[in-house]
């Protein structure tokens, strides 16, 4: 019990968005730790939540409870290739996604997919279901074949395909609510690289060319990674498309100068832009103005380097975010009403928005449970109000049977949330078998899923 020796901490997320003032703050080292931290909760009365990287915008990981930092539950713990090529590696659920990469590309692995930060913990990032883009591909919890987790007897079990399968299925996308992940296994794939394509083009031109003309044969279709930056105000976008080749085939290609990367990825995307922002921020009349600005800064590049290089960038300017995952077929016409209310009201919105895909799953609380899906996020500076904006693409999001991103900020509860997910109420009768008193539970959950026995 050595490890848990904390006593009371306040904690923040990475947007400011959520603080907790938790009872108990405990770095376990191991999933016996884990196991005493869940006991001496259900001792006390106290709820216990698990935190990551602190990344999510909603108040997912807070609680006036015990909460628990899983960062000394790290590394590689297993590797069993396959014939295919593809190997299950078991990791420390408190993972960061950049340790994970660096220590997959050592096994000559990959992660399938990825989403464009790579600082969050591998069960925070299935836990709310992060994701990237291409519609070929699922999110993160996809690629998850086994869990090891503590429920809220006490108990620690392993979970997959064959083993308590619908623990498996709610808790690999479980926000949480079913107990405390200690170990993920992942199915990664052999390393590959990534052809990177990225240019500023007119929006019109960009949503035509997505699906195509005649629409299968568009850029979603037919790049393995789509990615789409949208200046509101504007009719620019930054269109990043990668394309999956061999590591053997880098050498060939061309690469990124580091001084270039410096310039594009630091200077550009997190030093001027956070200059552009404060601008904004202090003379929002001047944000259209300055979104041209902004757009016209970023210039045409090609490039290759192993996926993670490609796939994750630093983001250093702050903000908050909203996402929601709409039929694919629903994409251009929520973009044209988002496109025509900023129009109309002349909203500082100094943030792009960014759209991507994801391919149709199957995992019980997943985004994308059974359509391909296409992701709108909305962003705002944090030092500038995001709610019109946010409330605004909410209600044309949700609108269009959306389903927002657990963990960005929404307003939804779950009785808007069960009619959107075929699974929803498969989901809550595994939390009241594993969780009957909610000893997982805390408001976002609560709200989100509705209590325990309600
Ligand atoms: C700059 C930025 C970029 C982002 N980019 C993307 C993106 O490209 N794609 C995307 O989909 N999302 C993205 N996100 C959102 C982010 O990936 C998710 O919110 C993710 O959950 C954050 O992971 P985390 O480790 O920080 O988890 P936290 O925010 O710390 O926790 C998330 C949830 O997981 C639970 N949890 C954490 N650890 C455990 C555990 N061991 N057992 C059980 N439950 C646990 C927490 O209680 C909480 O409910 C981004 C966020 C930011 C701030």
């Amino acid at each position: 019990m050595a490890r848990l020796d904390g006593g009371a901490r306040s904690w923040r997320n990475w947007s400011r968005t959520a603080t907790a003032a938790a009872a108990r703050f405990w770095r376990p080292a191991d999933a016996d730790d884990v196991a005493r931290a869940v006991r001496w909760a259900a001792r006390h009365g106290a709820a216990v939540r698990a935190v990551g990287g602190g990344h999510s915008f909603t108040d997912c990981a807070v609680t006036d409870g015990v909460l628990l930092n899983l960062d000394e539950i790290a590394g590689v713990e297993r590797v069993e290739r396959r014939p295919d090529g593809t190997a299950d590696v078991t990791v420390g659920a408190g993972t960061r996604l950049h340790a994970l990469n660096r220590a997959l590309a050592d096994l000559g692995l990959a992660m399938a997919n990825l989403g464009d930060i790579d600082q969050q913990s591998i069960a925070g990032a299935i836990s709310t279901g992060t994701h990237g883009t291409g519609l070929a591909f699922g999110g993160l919890a996809t690629q998850v074949v086994g869990l090891r987790l503590v429920t809220a007897d006490g108990e620690t079990r392993e979970v997959d395909a064959g083993r308590d399968p619908e623990l498996f299925e709610a808790a690999r996308l479980g926000l949480g609510a079913f107990g405390v992940l200690v170990a993920v296994t992942l199915r990664a794939v052999p390393a590959f690289g990534l052809l990177a394509r990225e240019e500023v083009a007119d929006l019109d031109e960009v949503l035509d060319n997505l699906d195509g003309p005649d629409g299968p044969d568009g850029w979603v279709a037919t790049t393995d990674h789509v990615d789409t930056y949208w200046f509101p105000h504007t009719r620019r976008a930054l269109v990043k498309r990668n394309s999956r080749v061999p590591l053997a085939d880098l050498d060939d290609l061309p690469s990124l100068p580091a001084a270039r990367r410096w310039l594009d990825d630091e200077l550009l995307a997190n030093g001027v832009f956070e200059l552009t922002n404060r601008l904004a921020a202090a003379a929002p009349r001047a944000v259209p103005a300055i979104n041209a600005f902004a757009a016209r800064a970023l210039s045409d590049r090609t490039y290759a380097a192993p996926s993670p290089e490609v796939f994750a960038s630093p983001r250093r300017v702050r903000f908050r975010e909203m996402e929601y995952a709409v039929p694919r077929e629903a994409l251009r016409d929520v973009v044209g009403e988002l496109d025509a209310w900023l129009r109309r009201t002349r909203e500082p919105v100094p943030f792009p928005v960014e759209i991507r895909f994801a391919a149709a799953d199957d995992v019980w609380l997943s985004t994308a449970h059974g359509r391909e899906s296409a992701y709108v996020a909305v962003h705002q500076y944090w030092r500038m109000p995001h709610e019109r904006w946010f409330d605004a693409a909410e209600a044309i999001l949700a609108g269009a049977d959306g389903r927002p991103h657990w963990g960005k900020l929404h307003g939804l509860d779950a009785e808007r949330l069960a009619p959107r997910y075929p699974r929803f109420d498969d989901a809550r009768r595994v939390r009241a078998r594993v969780d009957p008193e909610g000893r997982f539970a805390n408001a976002y959950v609560d709200r989100v899923l509705g209590a325990v026995g309600a």
